[in-house]
């Protein structure tokens, strides 16, 4: 068993339900083992849609990690997101953060994730489950230093 680390988003409809309808399909195939708050988020780069429920799970799963990305991009399908444009809106996007200490960097995935490190909306939810995560030996505090914390707001719920 690995374990990994996802982040999940969505901009359309019923975003908790559409988190939640994820969590459920991911468990299929990898096993949950924490989820953290909703966090809502101003949109990044594509400024003219919905603001963002985002959230980052923790799991072990069997796959290696390009089925991950098979099995992950297969919820994306299943729940019908819809390729617009770059950072535009979507029904769900399913990110693969970390998995172990695993580096890859092939044409079609990259771990840990390229932009993982400057984005509020993936490193505030993954602080508030693993605040002692390591990554290239550095705490995931030193690299929130520059976030204002205004794009962001974690709801109570
Ligand atoms: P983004 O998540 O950057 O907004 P997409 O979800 O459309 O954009 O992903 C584009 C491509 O990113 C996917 O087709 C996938 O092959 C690639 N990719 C590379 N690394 C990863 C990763 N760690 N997690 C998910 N997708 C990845
Ligand atoms: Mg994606």
């Amino acid at each position: 068993m690995s374990k990994i680390y996802l982040s999940l988003g969505t901009n359309l409809g019923d975003k908790k339900g559409n988190l939640e309808h994820a969590v459920i399909l991911l468990s299929e195939k990898v096993s949950v083992v924490k989820v953290s708050s909703f966090y809502e988020t101003e949109p990044v780069g594509y400024k003219d849609q919905p603001w963002f429920m985002n959230i980052v799970v923790e799991g072990t799963t069997d796959l290696p990690p390009e089925d991950l990305l098979v099995f992950t991009q297969s919820i994306e399908h299943e729940m019908k997101r819809v390729k617009t444009i770059i950072n535009g809106p979507r029904i769900i996007d399913v990110d693969i953060l970390l998995y172990e200490n695993v580096k890859i960097n092939t044409e079609t995935l990259t771990i840990p994730h390229p932009r993982m490190k400057e984005r509020a909306f993936v490193m505030y939810p993954l602080f508030e489950i693993a605040p002692d995560l390591l990554i290239d030996g550095k705490s995931l505090k030193s690299m929130m230093e520059n976030f204002k914390g205004e794009e962001i707001s974690r709801l109570d719920v």
